[in-house]
């Protein structure tokens, strides 16, 4: 655990966050700015900066992100509507939280407007 990050501080309890689903290695909660109707954040527990930090002994993890996404999405009842999965990395993607995080939006058509 980072002691100043905020993602951080949500998967210990330390600060209010609505938390969906949680285990030892993810936790996801909703967004505290949605920009759609269904707007959750997927995140491991460990702290990992971004994308580019992520170790090779990683993929496993990454790869239970998507699936715990697919059942949130399920459970929001947006799996057949449809809905997407974005992992904003640096600066240019406007990456503004640096514990990687993985948005699941939807609940409304979606143009190409980035989040
Ligand atoms: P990104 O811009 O990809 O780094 O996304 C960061 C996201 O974290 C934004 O959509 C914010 O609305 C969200 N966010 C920031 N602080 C909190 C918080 N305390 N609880 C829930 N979501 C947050
Ligand atoms: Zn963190």
């Amino acid at each position: 655990m980072l002691p100043d990050c905020i993602f951080c501080k949500i998967i210990a309890g330390q600060v209010d966050g609505k938390i969906l689903y949680h285990d030892q290695e993810v936790t996801a909660f909703l967004d505290a700015h949605p920009v759609t109707p269904v707007h959750i954040l997927i995140v491991p527990n460990k702290h990992i900066e971004s994308l580019n930090q992520l170790d090779e002994r990683d993929a496993a993890l990454i790869g239970k992100m998507s699936l715990i996404a697919r059942q949130i999405a399920r459970e929001q009842g947006v799996e057949k509507s449809g809905y997407r999965l974005v992992i904003n990395t640096g600066a240019d993607a406007g990456q503004s939280v640096f514990h990687l995080h993985m948005h699941l939006i939807a609940g409304q058509r979606l143009g190409l407007r980035p989040i």
